[in-house]
């Protein structure tokens, strides 16, 4: 008689629900919540599941199937975990086998984890004084052998008679400056002799530790207030201006959870961030350090996950530095969250789903662990500094930077009269030339912000006007110069530079716009002696292409950096004074309820990379709109009129922090019966919600990768829980998927889109 017991799995698929299966007696002992086994599902398939409870209760379906096998045996996946995994799923209305796909290492099975073996080379033995002297007298005739075995002396401190020390192989050649072959005549005479060690796969700073520095006097009572704050509230709000010195009280609260033995996960928007941030962490708290991003392969991520899961007190990380993707590790006891930069929107995934907001999941997951939550930022997100002004978290303010060196002196550039008077160069107006100039003659550095790379935007026949667009997208192609190509930003579509107009055969195509590469050739013609360098997606994308343009920069071999919104945030440079922003137009235009938020940010950030040290900065903003109110605000540093006036805009138009937003998106690849089913939906959803609908409308981009998109926004009042709303949301979607057949048809939901 086979026995009643089933176990509810979580499988990576798109499928809503948990999979029950019957446990095998045979392997009954090993099947708890959280190890991961093996299934059959649907025809043939196999996958690897995560088991999330066992019961007795038999599932009213036939033929259930049995799991086949136990692949990890410990658990992988704990319960906190779990409790995120399924929080996601039904916050974000996504399955939990989407989650799981976003949250572990494609490979990963800690048991199957190989370390990474290196050689080392070691004395055979323990040689007395006489062997030794013995030794290296007979190798007199051999000079080069002779300088192996020096090194090696000199490498471990070796004394005779003591215990004998490995050390890597490659090591002891570059000390000896000798080659292999050499080596291995040592080891064929049995005086030396080769061992296989693990080892890590991460790179580790040295195990020197110095103290944290001493807080000034407004850091201290800032650090008290946080402290008292979270005495009473779960989440504080420091909101502080650029270089104020929010990263050095998130060491001194990191310290304090380390020493009661908690873990602590410290999150930053952006992988370049972790560069400099995980250097001042591992000065401090040296090998407890760890972090994690997307750039890591998938055995060093199973080797952070491992060591993090692992309650190995000598080779444990504690405290994790990580982008959004860090939440999932498998932490076990959290004293503190830190989301620094909170505002930034690379926090929230929008494809595929999950589509979580890495800040507002970091809450749930410091309560899961009943672990406090710090929020930081210069210029925090409306509903951030929201909750926080109505008391539903702390708040914390820093007005002065460190040093009480001056907020940057803001220049605002007015690009149209310079156009006008003829006074441009190229792309650069008088004002910021001036300042780079001035910079340049002191040795400092400078920072150019443009927020589109490639060489320009689109190129147009200037005959006709016609503009060579994707084939799959309803976009222009932008030129890049490097590669000498037209490139589709959305799907990556390239193709070569057309010598002629498609339309009416003029020769005369024109490139139009500036992106970061035309700034770089430009600059380096307007100050031919500067040492210029452009840090974007397209220059980045090593592994290690961060670390040394941040590096190089830092050292100072570069004078000019020209960057998108990846060189804006959290960079703290010494000798960097003069920031540049070559278009801020372009970010104020952009149609979406958060565009005047986001430029302000967006300036803020860039401007606080300015004059950090000694002294002050400037930053120049090219505008066309000098008069724009969000530039006005952006020139005083007010950050809390910003937030005012958002919030009455907010209020009267009734947008987010004063309703909740989802967003469907529909997509097709025929334009009218995407046009029919996005109306079908329209309609129902529109008897349920009424004027709360709006939509369907096509968003800018109407047509990706072939698939043209309409878009329907639902606002959803605040103060009632959005279950239910959500609940008739998904109900309304798969009423049409079953009207359709849905396979043509593809319908992605996203909870809180902005
Ligand atoms: P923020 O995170 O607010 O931008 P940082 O913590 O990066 O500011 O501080 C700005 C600069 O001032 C950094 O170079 C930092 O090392 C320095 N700094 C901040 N606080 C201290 C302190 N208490 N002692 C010494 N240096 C500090
Ligand atoms: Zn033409
Ligand atoms: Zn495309």
């Amino acid at each position: 008689m086979t026995n009643n017991r089933f176990a509810d799995i979580i499988l990576p698929l798109a499928v809503k629900g948990r999979f029950t299966y019957r446990i095998p007696d045979n392997i009954a002992g090993n099947v708890r919540p959280g190890v991961m086994v093996t299934v059959q599902f649907g025809g043939r398939k196999l996958y690897s599941g995560i088991v999330c409870n066992i019961h007795d209760k038999t599932p009213g379906i036939k033929n259930i199937k049995s799991v086949i096998n136990v692949i990890e045996g410990t658990p992988l996946i704990n319960e906190s975990q779990l409790k995120l995994w399924h929080w996601i799923s039904e916050y974000y209305l996504c399955s939990e086998g989407e989650v799981m796909k976003a949250a572990i290492p494609s490979e990963i099975s800690l048991n199957n984890f190989k370390p990474r073996l290196e050689t080392f080379i070691k004395f055979s033995g323990k040689f007395t004084e006489d062997e030794l002297n013995e030794i290296l007298d007979k190798l007199k005739k051999a000079p080069k052998q002779q300088d192996i075995l020096s090194a090696y002396i000199r490498l471990t401190g070796y004394k005779t008679g003591t215990e004998v020390f490995p050390v890597s192989k490659s090591s002891l050649l570059s000390e000896s400056h000798s080659s292999a072959g050499i080596l291995e005549a040592l080891i064929d005479k049995g005086i030396l002799t080769s061992v296989s060690q693990p080892v890590s796969r991460i790179s580790e700073t040295n195990g020197y530790r110095e103290p944290i520095e001493q807080l000034s006097e407004a850091q201290t009572t800032a650090f008290r207030s946080i402290k008292s704050q979270l005495l009473e509230k779960d989440i504080v709000l420091l909101h502080g201006v650029t270089s104020s010195g929010k990263t050095e009280i998130y060491i001194h609260l990191i310290e304090e959870q380390l020493k009661k033995g908690k873990q602590v996960l410290y999150m930053l928007p952006e992988i370049a961030l972790t560069t400099q941030i995980i250097l001042r962490l591992k000065k401090h708290f040296g090998a407890v350090t760890g972090v994690y991003h997307s750039r890591f392969s998938d055995p060093e991520k199973v080797e952070i996950w491992k060591r993090i899961a692992e309650n190995d007190p000598l080779n444990s990380y504690r405290l994790i530095l990580g982008v959004r993707s860090s939440l999932f590790l498998p932490f076990s006891d959290l004293g503190l969250i830190i989301v620094d930069e909170e505002h930034d929107g690379s926090y929230k995934q929008h494809d595929p789903a999950p589509r979580y907001h890495a800040r507002d999941s970091a809450i749930m997951l410091a309560s899961m662990h009943k672990a406090k939550t710090i929020l930081g930022s210069a210029s925090p997100s409306v509903e951030s500094y929201n909750n926080a002004v109505n008391g539903k978290y702390g708040l914390t303010g820093l007005k002065e930077r460190f040093g009480l060196i001056k907020l940057p002196t803001i220049i605002l550039a007015n690009t149209r009269e310079a156009y006008r008077k003829k006074l441009m160069v190229s792309h650069f107006t008088p004002e910021l030339l001036q300042a780079m100039d001035d910079a340049l003659g002191k040795e400092e550095q400078i920072i150019l912000f443009q927020n589109r790379r490639g060489f320009s935007p689109y190129i147009e026949c200037s005959e006709c006007g016609w503009i060579p667009a994707c084939i799959q997208c309803a976009v222009n192609l932008t030129y890049h110069k490097g590669i000498g190509k037209l490139v589709c930003h959305y799907c990556g579509y390239t193709t070569s530079m057309p010598s002629k107009c498609d339309n009416c055969h003029s020769t005369e195509m024109v490139t139009r716009g500036f992106g970061t590469e035309k700034i770089e050739d430009e600059i380096k013609i307007v100050f031919p002696a500067a040492r210029v360098a452009r840090m974007d997606q397209d220059t980045t994308r090593n592994k290690n292409s961060f670390n040394k343009l941040i590096r190089a920069f830092e050292d100072r071999w570069i004078d000019i950096l020209i960057g998108t919104q990846m060189i804006s945030k959290g960079l703290d440079f010494e000798n960097l004074t003069v920031v540049g922003i070559l278009n801020a137009d372009n970010l104020l235009n952009y149609p979406d309820f958060r565009a005047h938020e986001r430029s302000f940010q967006l300036m803020e950030q860039v401007s606080g990379r300015a004059g950090r040290r000694q002294k002050q900065g400037k930053v120049v903003i090219q505008t066309s709109d000098p008069e724009n109110k969000i530039i006005r605000l952006v020139l005083r540093h007010d950050y809390v009129s910003m937030f005012r006036m958002q919030y009455e805009e907010r209020m009267t138009f009734n947008y987010p922090p004063f309703c909740r937003m989802v967003k469907i998106s529909i997509k097709h690849k025929d334009r009218s019966q995407l046009n029919h089913f996005s109306d079908i939906l329209g309609r129902d959803l529109k008897e349920i919600f009424g004027k709360r609908v709006l939509g369907p409308e096509s968003p800018v981009i109407a047509q990706v990768q072939l698939w043209y998109i309409k878009t329907i926004l639902i606002k959803i009042e605040r103060g009632k829980p959005p279950v239910k709303a959500k609940q008739l949301i998904i109900e309304a979607i798969v009423r049409l998927e079953k009207e359709t057949g849905a396979s043509s048809l593809k319908i992605a939901v996203d909870v809180d889109p902005y």
